[in-house]
């Protein structure tokens, strides 16, 4: 039926969706974001995320980590502003926030279900943000109206089942948001965003080179930091996943299979020399 189309998102799409950075502006202008993730030894995809988020354009980018990880976060990103689980009081403050990297499955559960409850407005969900959905189905219908779900096809398959194959995962993956209200971001090659009125959209950036550790979380932090920036959920989605494949090829020009995740982040402004 004409609801349920698909559709390649071409570089000529991108420009018209930027909003413009302006000769008066503030940091204040281009969105607060939180990071909320973390657990021991994994900290470093908190700190993939708020960079790239940094990267993308944010002023203002928080990271919300467990006690005692602060410092080497400190230490290794300056610009962002970390915190402590209890330390933060009002979430509602932020623009936009990007849940799950590196958070593993020992979370407060009922700090999550509260979190995602209370706030509002579309968030980010990545990684063990969405595997303790999967733990806990319930989650589900708190989840905001047109968050974004960001899984790779392992993290799918915990939420929907094994599926036979690529065409199973897509039909599965439009039935979950249109049922939740919600874009699900399926990533790999030729990510694709399943909208909730059944649309889906393929990318055409990236490659295989981006196959390595903290690619997806270059990728929660860019669309985190577009949607903090005021852009629609869908918008803010679409640009997330161009930008950053674009990102990838830029580096694998020269990084080829050395590409780490940290390339990615180092030429997400590279993007933008060829997309503003
Ligand atoms: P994650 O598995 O969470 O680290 O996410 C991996 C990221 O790298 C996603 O944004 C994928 O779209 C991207 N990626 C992984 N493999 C490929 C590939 N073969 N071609 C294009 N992009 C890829
Ligand atoms: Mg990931």
């Amino acid at each position: 039926s004409f609801s349920n189309q698909k559709f390649l998102i071409r570089k000529s799409d991108i420009p018209g969706l930027h909003k413009k950075f302006h000769n008066f502006s503030h940091k204040g202008d281009y969105g607060r974001v939180i990071i909320i993730g973390g657990s021991v030894g994994k900290v470093g995809a908190v700190l993939m995320a708020s960079k790239s988020a940094l990267r993308t354009g944010s002023g203002l980018v928080h990271a919300h980590i467990p006690k005692g990880e602060r410092l080497v976060l400190q230490i290794a990103v300056p610009e962002v502003m970390v915190f402590d689980s209890q330390e933060v009081q009002d979430y509602k403050q932020f623009d936009a926030m990007g849940i799950g990297p590196g958070w593993g499955m020992n979370v407060d559960i009922s700090f999550y279900r509260e979190l995602l409850s209370n706030y509002n407005k579309p968030v980010v969900i990545d990684a063990d943000g969405i595997n303790l959905i999967s733990k806990n189905p319930d989650l589900l219908k708190l989840i905001p109206k047109e968050s974004i779900l960001t899984p790779h096809i392992k993290e799918f398959e915990r939420l929907v089942g094994i599926c036979e194959n690529q065409e199973e995962r897509l039909r599965k993956a439009k039935d979950l948001a249109k049922k939740h209200h919600i874009f699900i971001v399926l990533k790999g090659a030729f990510t694709c965003i399943s909208c909730p009125d059944g649309n889906q959209y393929f990318n055409s950036t990236g490659n295989k080179y981006m196959a390595t550790a903290g690619s997806g979380d270059v990728l929660t932090g860019m669309i985190t930091s577009f949607l903090g920036q005021g852009y629609k959920p869908f918008n803010a989605a679409v640009c997330g996943v161009f930008h950053h494949g674009l990102a990838g090829e830029l580096a694998s020009v020269v990084k080829r299979r050395g590409l780490i995740a940290s390339d990615i982040i180092d030429y997400i402004p590279a993007t933008y020399t060829q997309l503003d």
